[in-house]
């Protein structure tokens, strides 16, 4: 379900959303992510299918040290549609570390939602390095509408991806799968 769609999305979306102008994200890839938290996301994710949930998950790092992860958690053991990979990740966050937030990375191994890049934004997070592409529910596509605070408070946004297609794809297909959205659903 990738391919052509694909690239263009990862061409248009890696990049850095510069402060106070979400309009189109200029085409700079930080080369400085290191691409082990992403490996350590799968394996969370991995982790969380095995528990009957699905397979997404993240970590999130400061100074290149993971201070925060958590897995996908919103079928099992009872079904909680709000936790989210993200949100439980930033839930395990040492709550000293907050003011800290805009130094910090959210790695994940797919592009987050509109309530996890809401979620990331509000703690202070503004670097965020994703997996694979989300057709059917990612972010990226508010990302030069975001609302006046977000464009006049806040500082430029990274938002990396996908940048392990791979081998996050198969595991958002197996997501798609296992919430029963059908082949044609996923074009949008
Ligand atoms: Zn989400």
């Amino acid at each position: 379900m990738v391919g052509r769609r694909d690239k263009s999305l990862q061409e248009a979306w890696v990049g850095i959303v510069p402060a106070g102008r979400n309009n189109c994200p200029a085409l700079a890839v930080n080369q400085n992510m290191n691409l082990d938290h992403l490996q350590h996301a799968i394996h969370i994710a991995l982790e969380a299918e095995k528990l009957g949930n699905l397979p997404i998950g993240a970590v999130i790092t400061l100074e290149d040290r993971v201070i925060g992860a958590g897995g996908n958690a919103m079928l099992a053991p009872v079904y909680r549609p709000g936790r989210h990979a993200e949100i439980e990740a930033l839930k395990s966050v040492p709550v000293e570390l907050w003011p800290r937030a805009s130094e910090m990375t959210c790695y994940t191994t797919l592009e987050p939602c509109l309530m996890c890049l809401g979620t990331l934004l509000i703690h202070g997070l503004r670097r965020i390095v994703f997996g694979a592409n989300d057709p059917v529910g990612g972010g990226g596509v508010v990302l030069p509408h975001l609302p006046r605070y977000f464009k006049e408070h806040t500082g430029a946004i990274e938002w990396l991806g996908p940048v392990a297609a791979e081998e996050c794809d198969p595991l958002f297909q197996r997501a798609l799968v296992r919430l029963g959205i059908s082949v044609t659903d996923r074009r949008r």
